[in-house]
């Protein structure tokens, strides 16, 4: 009860909900159960400092095995599902791919209302990483969410009805918003993605009341024969050489964002460069700022406070999006204000938030590209591995980074950070004749049969890990390790619980002292969304979406249920003696179906290969997120060049490719999907 006091009050504090209008403390019903008072998820990230760790403890390290299911809500989706819902005053929001929004019961799972914001299906080119969402943002009777189509719209949260939408990013560039707004200080705080396409980022704040602009963050100098947007970009243009604002340079900030309410600062994670390669983007050399950095922001001007670079002159796609959270450790006997992120550079960061100074930074998976991050200077000092200017070399980690969007969670009860890793690694080889194209990835960096032999040859180790990191002696306490590297965020709990779960469709429940399995479930679909829990009618839930995707879309875990079942997008709610079915998607037909006769010759399935490199193959691949080519019947062969020119499936997510393919290109593509399928059929994939 006096934690619960103590959540609140905090809550209150950073002026986010109204506390007289706040009936999350009302139980709502008079049974036995509800002599316990209710409690929200009222932030992304639970607190402002993002901890997702929450003070309930009914489900707890000797109850745990009880849990079952309470109830199930059909999202009605079949891509990647990020969200973290919120829930305030017993009701949840939730986001589902393509950005719609739903308000379930959090008690029944019943639907209350559903917003779509009618998402162009065309914008799913522009999409990196699938069409995915990662959830709203609550302020008194609001709701904000972002659109992949770059607009931020505000709902009344009690009936859906749309109160405003702002543009935030322009129309005729590939921007797209997969990020949470955050609510700080009467501002609603929004980034946007687009860096592997070719965009300059930008963070925006807005009065949460009119959704008038308040200020924007650039992150990355644009045209310098123009003026600069802002001051702080005198210290990043002297970094940057040659002609970037081309491609629009990236730093994008699509995901992370913390506040510190007492200091009025709010942390942003920037992204990687676009193009990835730094030999392509700024030829010159240069740190390129602010690419691959935690910046921290006065909430009130948006002017920068302080910066601190993870990856200066970033070449290989690390972005330091990833989660940053806020907690207070104590140091060599003392008590810091710290900021922890583990970016996808693999060294994970304890930082003073007051200041910026860096405290530590030590290496939490498998790398190569630097030996040890120097902290006189604060920078990492490079391998020759990292450097794959002259020759192709492998590079550890690779670009899904050691740890990507998923959030980690950092427990009171044990101090604790826990950490969804991964091992990754990439062949990096140098394309020297990069010319920037808005139609497909700018990486700079080539996929070709040379890369493809290295890998053959050679294969970097992905794998993915939960880790329990001490932050202070700077090492795990314990670790699992998992089939699938790309996995799921992760919750703690005061019931001395960790939750997670993982892309082969479980999802378990761990002591958070020493991980040990106390309860797991198993589901058809696979997890990469962070649980959430809260108490509705006086019982405590722990809620997680399935449906895979993302930037997980190209893996395919062997085992994994999902390999045999619909990707059908769902949220499934569990509590003490739950007892509801788990829910069980649809069925995967795997017969090959009987393929049309096609004549093509070498030269053209070469070139529908290379076709299919750059425009399909990201999204259509084994994983069968998004259908497998090689399984494609003859009546949708009979059609390929109207889907694929002419959107005859647009309304299903295929977008047309008329401005850069022509009906030979797709003859060419399809004579190569069928040389696919045939050799699949004499040799069927394990
Ligand atoms: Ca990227």
């Amino acid at each position: 009860m006096r934690q619960f006091s103590y959540l609140t009050a905090f809550i209150c504090c950073l002026g986010i909900l109204g506390c007289t209008q706040d009936e999350s403390t009302t139980p709502t019903k008079t049974d036995a159960a509800s002599l316990a008072p209710d409690v929200s998820w009222p932030l992304h990230g639970l607190d402002a400092g993002e901890t997702r760790y929450s003070e309930l403890g009914d489900i707890n390290q000797e109850t745990v095995a009880e849990l079952g299911v309470a109830w199930t809500y059909e999202l009605g989706s079949n891509r990647g599902v990020e969200t973290t819902p919120i829930v305030i005053d017993g009701i949840m929001y939730a986001t589902a791919p393509w950005s719609v929004v739903h308000a379930i019961d959090a008690a029944t799972g019943k639907a209350l209302w559903r917003f779509d914001p009618e998402v162009p299906r065309q914008w799913g080119r522009w999409a990196c990483c699938d069409v995915v969402n990662r959830g709203v943002a609550v302020w008194q009777d609001r709701l904000f969410f972002g659109t992949l189509d770059g607009r931020l719209v505000a709902l009344d949260r009690h009936n859906g009805k749309k109160v405003w939408e702002v543009q935030t990013t322009p129309r005729d560039k590939p921007y797209t918003i997969t990020g949470a707004p955050r609510i700080a200080d009467g501002k609603v705080i929004i980034g946007n993605g687009g860096a592997e396409y070719g965009v300059r980022g930008f963070v925006t704040a807005y009065a949460v009341t009119t959704g008038e602009q308040v200020w924007r963050f650039y992150t990355v100098p644009g045209d310098p024969s123009k003026p600069l947007e802002h001051p702080d970009l005198e210290l990043a243009l002297p970094t940057w050489s040659g002609q970037w604002w081309q491609a629009g340079g990236g730093g994008t900030a699509w995901d992370s964002m913390a506040y510190d309410p007492e200091l009025k600062l709010i942390y942003v994670g920037t992204g990687n460069g676009s193009p990835w390669s730094r030999y392509a983007r700024s030829p010159g050399g240069g740190d390129n700022l602010f690419l691959s950095s935690i910046i921290a922001l006065d909430v009130e001007t948006g002017r920068l406070r302080w910066h601190y670079q993870t990856t200066p002159g970033d070449n290989w796609d690390y972005t330091a999006t990833q989660h940053i959270l806020l907690t207070d450790l104590t140091i060599n006997g003392e008590m810091r204000k710290i900021l922890l992120q583990a970016p996808k550079n693999g060294f994970l960061y304890a930082i003073d938030r007051v200041t910026g100074e860096l405290i530590s930074a030590t290496q939490y998976v498998n790398l190569n590209w630097a030996s040890h991050v120097d902290l006189e200077t604060g920078r990492p000092v490079e391998t020759g591995d990292a450097n794959y200017s002259g020759k192709l070399k492998k590079v550890i980690p690779g670009p899904p980074g050691g740890h990507n969007w998923q959030p980690m969670s950092y427990s009171q009860n044990t101090q604790l950070l826990y950490l969804p890793a991964h091992d990754t690694g990439m062949w990096y080889s140098r394309n020297g004749q990069f010319e920037y194209d808005p139609a497909t990835w700018n990486l700079g960096v080539k996929f070709d049969d040379e890369v493809a032999a290295h890998d053959a040859a050679d294969p970097a180790e992905f794998r993915g890990h939960l880790i329990a990191w001490d932050p202070v002696a700077r090492k795990p306490r314990w670790q699992k390790r998992f089939a699938g590297h790309w996995n799921g965020g992760l919750l703690s709990t005061a019931g001395g619980l960790v939750f997670q779960g993982t892309a082969d469709g479980h999802f378990t429940a761990y002591r958070d002292s020493d991980g040990e399995e106390l309860w797991q479930t198993r589901s058809t679909s696979g997890f990469f969304a962070p649980p959430v829990t809260y108490r509705s009618g006086g019982e405590q839930y722990v809620a997680i979406a399935a449906g895979i995707g993302g930037g997980g879309m190209g893996n395919k875990v062997e085992g994994a249920m999902i390999n045999e079942y619909h990707n059908e997008g769902r949220i499934i709610a569990f509590k003490l003696g739950g007892n509801a079915p788990m829910p069980v998607s649809q069925k995967r037909d795997l017969d090959f179906p009987e393929l049309p006769e096609i004549t093509a010759s070498a030269d053209q399935v070469a070139q529908g290969k290379e076709l299919y490199r750059t425009y399909c193959g990201w999204c259509h691949n084994s994983s069968m997120l998004l259908p497998d080519l090689r399984y494609l019947a003859k009546e949708k062969h009979a059609m390929f060049k109207e889907i694929v020119i002419d959107g005859a499936f647009l309304e299903l997510g295929m977008p047309r490719f008329d401005d850069v393919l022509n009906a030979e290109d797709t003859r060419a593509i399809q004579a190569y999907v069928l040389e696919q399928a045939v050799l699949l059929r004499a040799e069927p994939e394990a």
